[in-house]
């Protein structure tokens, strides 16, 4: 349960430990708590660093969409508090890293790995979205693993709630890292924060079985046009179904776009498919 309190009461009631990762306005540090024992991850986020407006909009973002979520494959927020100085989120302990360590160690992933690391992924993110929460800068780096291999979806600082829909009912802000983002949400015009966040996964999923982005420059207007051209080679070498599903998720056209519905009823996503349940 989420439960807000002093900075002093909540520092005593756990003991810090190693650090886990640096983000950009603070540390993550590994915490226990002294009264259960159990482990937690503390994100502390240092105010002083926190000058502008956006940035504060972002934490507060972070913390309201995560009061929001109870998955097993999205990262789960304990309690929140704040000093003067620092803010800190108490969140569930991931400790098997980044699936980017995983990919960049292995190089890639055998099928049946990556799609169950997808179906997670899917699951979490789909997830999300009937909670009417859009991710916006799913990548590698913001999916963690846990020991038993389990995929927690982290990094809220970017998402969109329903009171973030224009009167057309999509979204318009631009924003996401540039080799995972959508064509549409490029342009400008507004997008469907669903088919936006697909097309993140489907990179995410390509890069888990190819070992490398779909979509690569290091001049970023040449970059953008291949994204909105959908301009990729999906290697003979994959099995037909994970080619067709991929194909069907890089889709410049979000019209075209296949749908969080039909990946979940998609042949080669149904194999070995166990559904995780909320929490609540
Ligand atoms: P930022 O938004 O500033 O990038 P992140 O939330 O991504 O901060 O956290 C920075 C790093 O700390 C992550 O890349 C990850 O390695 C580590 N980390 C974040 N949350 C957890 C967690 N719940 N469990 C374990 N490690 C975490
Ligand atoms: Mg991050």
């Amino acid at each position: 349960m989420v439960s807000r309190g002093g900075a002093r009461g909540l520092l005593g009631a756990y003991e810090l430990g190693r650090t886990l990762g640096e983000g950009n306005f603070g540390k993550v540090k590994q915490a226990r708590h002294r009264g259960s024992g159990a482990q937690f991850a503390v994100k502390i986020l240092d105010r002083a660093r926190v000058v502008s407006q956006r940035v504060d909009d972002q934490i507060r973002r972070e913390i309201a969409t995560l009061k929001l979520l109870a998955h097993p494959n999205v990262v789960r927020l304990h309690e929140i508090a704040a000093s003067k100085t620092k803010i800190y989120m108490v969140l569930e302990l991931v400790n098997g890293g980044e699936l980017f360590d995983r990919i960049a160690s292995k190089g890639k992933l055998p099928e049946q790995e990556a799609r169950r690391l997808f179906q997670q992924l899917i699951d979490g993110v789909s997830y999300c979205h009937e909670k009417g929460v859009y991710h916006r800068d799913l990548k590698p780096e913001n999916v963690l693993v846990d020991r038993k291999g389990n995929i927690k979806i982290s990094d809220f600082g970017l998402s969109a709630l329903p009171q973030h829909l224009g009167n057309d009912g999509l979204l318009h802000t631009t924003c996401g890292s540039p080799n995972y983002i959508a064509p549409e949400v490029l342009q400008n015009r507004g997008y469907d924060g669903s088919l936006s966040d697909i097309w993140s996964c489907g990179v995410i999923l390509y890069i888990m079985l190819v070992g490398y982005l779909p979509f690569d420059d290091r001049n970023i207007v040449v970059l953008y046009q291949k994204i909105f051209k959908g301009d990729t080679q999906i290697p003979e070498w994959l099995s037909p179904g994970v080619q067709n599903l991929l194909r069907r998720i890089l889709e410049p056209n979000p019209m075209k776009r296949i749908t969080m519905a039909e990946i979940k009823a998609h042949e080669w996503f149904q194999e070995d498919y166990v559904p995780a349940l909320p929490y609540d």
